[in-house]
């Protein structure tokens, strides 16, 4: 690490810059380009973030002793650009400071800011004189006690109870009959901050610390120590952040947003986070500070006209009211509106992406509090990213690297049907704060959104307002709705980070712990509610939901992933109907389709139970001569979907034990059906029953002991391409023998395979081309992968087998400790959905190195579920695979991984 600790910046100088956010965290990094170009922004400082893990090595006491002469530095050189004195005896004006973390991306889990640091009974007094604003003074000061309090203090609600300074505000509020916390006087909030003082006593068991210096190291601190609180901790595991990132702190001197009518403050987006649209928005409050706008208590208000009027529509406000007690910034303050138009271009300009703001007016002037890039749904950053390569701002390869694979997932996702939602009954409108369609039982707690979702219940979590304690439960709904909070509240920009449904301050509606009122009407914890974020509407029951189109910006990212790709993907289908919806996802052929899902269809488990039963190789020969054009048709279909691509066919696979029953019904149902006596069902049960099924008699253990099972399967598959090519189609069959651990298990396969296919060959009179291969799945078959590929033509690494090999999991058992692993840290992820890259990765790699070294043109891929994973894609990539195959809906995502694995 290097010794400068911290970086100033202000008055248009800056040590820092953009590109050193891994030091400086984004917040920091973007306070100091912003100085850099000419954006107004209040002076300060950032400790960097190695400080931080410093921090957590050597404790408080070390830390705070080798970054004191630089902080006081930091400290010195904002008093002097601002004109103020920290901790100020009533020689200049006391300067007051907020005090911010900010990791190298932005984490909602982490330590809510600190403002107006630096107030004590002294400031507070020279504030008040020398801003000639004494209640502007003092509500500073009891907002400080009160952020202070909660936030480094630990004092906050218990379980179940308001916070406690709530509480003061509004018993006072009660007591005087106001109707908002803009009634409080000067004198009101005198007693305010002393009974804020008492409250802190009480409950912190301490005295509220007046001397600045000591609220500075406490603040600094409790930044560091926020990074392993566990609900950033959380945030972490579910973001995939790094533990060892850390984050910064930004100290930076106070303005003021609070001081009269010519002050505000707000959050605006220089495009629309939700839709893309190339639209300026944002929210703002007048005579308010930062948090008010977040917290969502004061509900804001829209900066353009525009907004504002579309806001008005949405509500039903009609244009005089709108003006009178609703203005747009725009039209309000149109001197501050312009200047702040022309930064927000500046610094979308500047970036060359979507930027997402926050400032603070202070008696008339304009001040960037921070700038990064804006959260986006997956729709909008398709849009924006197609829209930012024609208008020339952004090349090619910048619009494929800027998506995030997985959000591509939302625009894949439901969306009410038509006819259903017509008849719906709607019980509110609110704002729709991140969209998309969602329908569940209502929840009111985080912790039961956990549970419920837990036990396999679809769940919409139905809240007053978020906080960063409800993450864990916001993960777990489809989707949210609050009472309160605009388009910048925490469950807005958390949801739209999330990519769920949410829509916020629902008009009419109530929410306590344990119901939900709208419009008089009471809903219950388990009550069926449907939401609508595109448009904000609320729905009483269960709305059915249908699957969108994909056309426009999302054909047009699609086709520069593919014109950027070296890979190509597949998918897992087992049906026509699957195979053809991948297909219309840019699927470019078959990598798994698993032929027992054909056996358990309508009465087909009937023969299949008729062959198991069957006492020889007649028995069986004649039970699946039946099987057979069942399997041909199934074939056949597939083949058609994907027609002029590979379709690879794996044989049987699954131990034959689950294609029998085991309830003694069922038993007796099966040899009714049979004609065999119950015994005979009951013996064959017992005789399949295995220790270890997962290592039992299945894959290629089947065919090789009942070859005719492989000849059945193999004379479908080449049946139906001649038919196939017989009606001009080019069908393309892989087949692939799967669980071999030894070239002869496959040997044996492949001449059962080839004399078969001949026979069709000869008895049609025509031919197909077909590839015979296996898939890779036991560390075997990968140690020894140079033997197999003399006689495989392909391999199809099967990860989630070769998962459970190498780690010796069952994946089904897995659960048990799985998570307990990952929460202990054990492992930094679950290995069957990213793929293990040191371990299991080897074998991979070296089953592709040996495998070519015996035969250059061994087509290889991969069909494990890793195959729609980005960071597998990304490996497969690397390791030079031809192709992933994954389930139909994660095409689109690795078509996307596969481009930026080849880009990065
Ligand atoms: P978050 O990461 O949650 O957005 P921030 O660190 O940006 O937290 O701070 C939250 C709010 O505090 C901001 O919206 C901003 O309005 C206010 N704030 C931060 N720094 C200052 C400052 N120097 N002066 C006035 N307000 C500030
Ligand atoms: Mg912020
Ligand atoms: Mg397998």
């Amino acid at each position: 690490m290097s010794n400068k600790r911290v970086y100033t910046f202000g008055d248009g100088k800056a040590e820092g810059r953009a590109d050193m956010k891994n030091l400086l965290g984004g917040k920091g990094a973007n306070l100091a380009e912003m100085n850099l170009i000419g954006v107004p922004v209040p002076a300060g400082f950032t400790i960097t973030t190695e400080v931080c893990t410093e921090y957590n090595q050597k404790g408080r006491e070390a830390v705070v002793e080798l970054m004191k002469a630089e902080v006081e530095a930091g400290i010195a050189a904002t008093e002097k650009v601002m004109n103020a004195k920290f901790g100020s005896k009533g020689e200049a004006f006391p300067l007051l400071l907020s005090v911010r973390s900010g990791a190298r991306v932005s984490m909602p889990g982490m330590m809510n800011t600190v403002l107006n640091l630096g107030m004590n009974d002294d400031a507070v007094k020279i504030v008040a004189e020398k801003s000639g604003n004494e209640k502007f003074a003092y509500d500073s000061y009891r907002r400080f006690i009160h952020m202070y309090g909660d936030v480094v203090m630990g004092v906050d609600g218990e379980e179940g109870e308001h916070d406690p300074f709530e509480m003061v505000l509004d018993r006072i509020k009660e007591a005087k009959g106001y109707d908002s916390d803009a009634d409080f006087t000067a004198e009101d909030l005198k007693g305010i901050v002393e009974e804020y003082k008492a409250v802190v006593k009480e409950r912190a068991g301490k005295d509220f610390p007046t001397d600045p210096w000591e609220q500075l190291w406490g603040a600094i601190c409790a930044v560091f120590d926020s990074w392993n609180t566990p609900r950033a901790i959380l945030y972490r595991q579910k973001e995939q952040i790094p533990e060892e990132w850390g984050t910064a702190v930004n100290v930076q001197a106070m303005v003021y947003g609070n001081m009269g009518e010519t002050s505000a403050t707000g959050v605006c987006f220089s495009r629309d986070a939700a839709t893309g649209e190339d639209q300026f928005n944002g929210e703002y409050l007048v005579n308010a500070q930062g948090e008010d706008v977040v917290a969502g208590v004061r509900t804001p208000l829209e900066i353009t006209k525009i907004g504002s009027q579309r806001w008005a529509e949405r509500n039903g406000t009609s244009e005089a009211d709108r003006l009178a007690k609703f203005p747009s910034l725009e039209e309000a303050m149109p001197q501050l509106y312009a200047e702040l138009n022309a930064v927000q271009q500046k610094l979308e300009d500047h970036y060359s992406d979507m930027q997402d703001m926050e400032f603070t007016v202070q008696d008339g002037k304009l001040w960037m509090l921070q700038t990064r890039n804006g959260k986006r749904t997956g729709a909008a950053m398709v849009k924006m990213a197609i829209d930012m390569l024609e208008e020339g701002r952004i090349d090619e390869k910048t619009a494929v690297l800027r998506q995030e694979p997985n959000k591509l997932d939302e625009l894949l996702h439901p969306v009410f049907d038509k006819e259903a939602i017509a008849k719906a009954n709607v019980l509110s409108k609110g704002l729709p704060a991140s969209p998309g369609a969602a329908t569940g039982k209502i929840v009111f707690t985080a912790d039961a959104a956990e549970q419920w979702a837990a036990r396999g219940e679809k769940v919409i979590l139905v809240r007053r307002e978020t906080s960063p304690e409800d993450l864990a439960g916001m993960y777990a709904a489809e989707g949210i709705l609050t009472e309160r909070g605009g388009m910048t509240s925490h469950a807005a920009v958390v949801a739209r980070g999330m990519g769920k449904c949410c829509v916020s301050s629902a008009a009419g509606i109530s929410v306590s712990h344990t119901a939900l009122k709208i419009k008089g009407v009471e809903f219950k914890e388990g009550d069926f509610i449907s939401l609508n974020g595109t448009t904000g509407e609320v729905y009483e029951g269960e709305v059915a939901t249908i699957t969108p189109s994909l056309d426009g910006d999302f054909a047009k990212i699609m086709d520069l992933a593919e014109r950027h790709s070296r890979m190509y993907v597949r998918t897992n289908a087992d049906t026509p109907a699957d195979a053809q919806t991948a297909r219309e996802f840019g699927a470019k052929g078959i990598g798994l389709c698993r032929t027992e899902h054909m056996f358990f269809e309508g009465d087909r488990i009937w023969k299949m139970r008729e062959m198991i039963l069957a006492e020889n190789e007649e028995g069986r020969k004649a039970a699946l001569a039946k099987l057979l054009p069942i399997q041909r048709e199934d074939f056949y279909g597939i083949l058609k979907a994907m027609d002029g691509f590979g379709v690879t066919i794996r044989l049987l696979d699954p131990p034959l034990h689950e294609f029998t029953p085991n309830d003694a019904a069922s038993q007796k149902e099966m040899a009714e059906k049979l004609g065999v006596a119950v015994e005979v069902v009951k013996d064959k049960v017992e005789s399949l029953h295995e220790f270890n099924p997962m290592l039992g008699h299945r894959g290629c253990r089947l065919g090789n002991t009942y070859p005719e099972i492989t000849e059945m399967q193999a004379r479908a598959i080449i049946e139906a391409a001649c038919e196939l090519k017989k009606e001009g189609f080019d069908p393309k069959p892989e087949i692939m023998v799967p669980l071999i651990g030894t070239v002869k298990e496959l040997k044996m396969q492949e001449e059962i395979i080839r004399t078969t296919a001949a026979k069709v060959f000869e008895e049609k009179g025509m031919e197909v081309d077909y590839l015979v291969g296996t898939m890779i799945e036991i560390p075997r078959a990968a140690l020894t992968a140079d033997e197999v590929a003399e006689v495989a033509e392909f391999f199809s690494f099967g990860t989630n087998d070769l998962t459970q090999m190498t780690f010796g999991y069952s994946r089904d058992d897995a659960g048990k400790f799985l998570p307990v692993y990952i929460e202990k840290g054990i492992l930094k992820q679950d290995p069957f959905q990213a793929l293990d890259q040191t371990g299991v990765g080897q074998l991979v790699e070296m089953g592709c190195d040996k495998g070519r070294s015996a035969r250059p043109d061994l087509k290889l891929g991969i069909c494990g579920e890793h195959g729609g994973e980005p960071s597998s894609v990304e490996f497969c990539h690397r390791t030079g695979l031809d192709y992933v195959s994954c389930s139909p809906f994660r095409v689109p995502i690795a078509r996307l991984a596969a481009a930026q694995a080849n880009l990065r």
